[in-house]
């Protein structure tokens, strides 16, 4: 991988982010349609129809600036998700609203705790701010509340907790987030970023918005990118305590938005057969999914969300590392665990029927010893 700037360069980045590498997306080759994409979470179902339409229609006004705050598209989650839309805030992408929360934050030497298989942009969001990233181990696979509990010093000043948890799909439940929530000191903002929500049917589990609601410490985090099929269009949203929300738009850029994704965003709020459909999907083909993988003898962990993390052999003819390049040469996408330490590991995501039929086909010819 590339260091950002030249050693040779008379420009130097601040010494926070200097020794941090280009983010090397797991999307495959340019405008391939044909790929089977199980590597970045998206979505089974493409977008909705409704969303696609909505899209359509606001083309002739590209010419004006979006509406952001006032949006129709605040009021429309304040509706669906039952929530404030005062202390709604969008970003282009959650991930964007990660950084800013960083920058809006983290002091320098401020310390930002992240758990160990926890997403990768907590830690580059908080070097980007001058913080210091620090690392939580997790209890197996899983976020543990005391592991977080005991990285906190006087200079602790975010914790991020994504809940389900990418790569690994498991989760806490709420009596763990509410543990964690009084155990942390005042000072210090506990993110859930939650992308994944509306895949959990568990009914121990909530995203959060409860906890924003009683504390003025905590924010919650949503995506469109992932069941509402949307990540093209680069769309998520926070929900804070009114302070909180007051400063995220001060330092939010005004226009951070395109209005495009305002319109498909609301379109796709309002169409809540998509959105069963896609939870219904989700529950029909995981199990089905985790089942073919265990008949052929692999491990695949328990998930929550739309994508689950499997256990190849260390067999060097077997392994995680030969799977993926085997399934690259069939057009399957899926991620590895190298970044995690995890070299046995693949993740993968749920796509259509079909889809999962092709790769399930695929890895059992892997493994009976196929060339690609
Ligand atoms: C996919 C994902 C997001 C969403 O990112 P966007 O910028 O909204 O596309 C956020 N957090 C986690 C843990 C994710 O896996």
């Amino acid at each position: 991988m590339q260091q950002s700037v030249a050693p040779n360069s008379p420009i130097r980045p601040k010494s926070s982010i200097a020794d941090m590498v280009r983010y090397k997306p797991a999307v495959g080759g340019p405008g391939n349609r044909r790929m089977i994409r199980l590597s970045v979470n998206e979505g089974a179902l493409g977008p909705s129809p409704a969303a696609v339409a909505a899209l359509a229609d606001c083309a002739a006004d590209i010419h004006r600036y979006p509406q952001v705050d006032a949006s129709g598209l605040v009021q429309t989650i304040g509706t669906h998700f039952g929530v404030d839309p005062q202390r709604v805030v969008l970003g282009c992408g959650s991930d964007q609203l990660i950084q800013y929360l960083c920058l809006a934050f983290v002091e320098p030497g401020d310390e930002v705790i992240y758990t160990q298989y926890g997403f990768l942009l907590f830690p580059m969001a908080a070097k980007i701010a001058n913080g210091i990233p620090v690392r939580a181990d997790d209890d197996g696979f899983t976020a543990s509340v005391d592991a977080i509990l005991g990285k906190v010093t006087p200079r602790t000043r975010v914790v991020f907790l994504a809940n389900p948890n990418n790569p690994t799909g498991t989760m806490i439940p709420d009596s763990e987030v509410r543990r964690l929530r009084a155990g942390l000191p005042d000072r210090v903002l506990l993110v859930l970023d939650a992308a994944y929500a509306e895949y959990v049917t568990r009914p121990d589990y909530t995203a959060g918005i409860e906890l924003v609601e009683e504390t003025q410490n905590t924010v919650m985090l949503r995506t469109f990118s992932k069941m509402f099929g949307m990540a093209g269009l680069r769309l998520g949203w926070g929900y804070c305590p009114k302070e909180i929300a007051d400063t995220m738009y001060s330092v939010n850029p005004p226009y951070g938005l395109n209005s495009s994704a305002l319109a498909a965003g609301v379109a796709a709020l309002n169409d809540v057969d998509f959105q069963q459909r896609s939870v219904a999907h989700n529950d029909r083909m995981m199990p089905w999914v985790q089942d073919e993988l265990t008949r052929l003898g692999l491990e695949p962990f328990p998930t929550v969300a739309n994508f689950c993390i499997v256990r190849f052999p260390t067999d060097p003819t077997k392994n995680a590392e030969k799977v993926k390049a085997f399934l690259a040469g069939r057009d399957i996408l899926v991620r590895d665990m190298v970044g995690y330490g995890e070299p046995e590991f693949i993740r993968m995501s749920v796509g259509t029927e079909e889809e999962m039929r092709i790769t399930i086909d695929a890895i059992s010819d892997f493994l009976a010893g196929a060339n690609a």
